[in-house]
């Protein structure tokens, strides 16, 4: 495991609320805040308090909080964004995935385009 996957991220400040965030929803399992650089009118970020660095890095014991930010996610969007939403997840690398603690990008309020460029 490469070392940027282990140490603390800015995820972890703001679950421990040692950063500011604008959370939107917290629960015993997981959290949600807007995402400080939105690529659409609805982007927000969906982390859960279990610290997975990146999905790859989940195992069969974490099938219960992959359901549970699914099920956040899809709350939150259907409220957030009407008329449909993304759901993104970068994984290493080549998706460019940038903080590495496991989020959900939850993204819509405006026409979105397939396939992403
Ligand atoms: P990734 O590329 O890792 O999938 O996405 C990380 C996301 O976290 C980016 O969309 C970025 O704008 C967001 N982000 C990075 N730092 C912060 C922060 O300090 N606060 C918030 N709310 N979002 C952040």
């Amino acid at each position: 495991q490469i070392r940027s996957q282990s140490k603390s991220t800015i995820f972890d400040k703001i679950l421990a609320k040692q950063a500011p965030a604008d959370i939107i929803y917290e629960d015993d399992l997981c959290m949600a805040f807007n995402d400080i650089h939105p690529q659409a009118p609805v982007h927000f970020l969906v982390i859960p308090k279990k610290k997975i660095p990146m999905l790859e890095k989940a195992s069969k014991s974490d099938s219960k909080i992959l359901g549970k930010l699914l099920l956040v996610a899809k709350e939150l969007g259907r409220s957030r964004a009407p008329n449909g939403f993304r759901l993104v997840i970068n994984n290493g690398r080549h998706s460019c995935q940038s903080v590495y603690y496991l989020h959900i990008h939850v993204i819509g309020g405006r026409q979105l385009k397939w396939p992403p460029t």
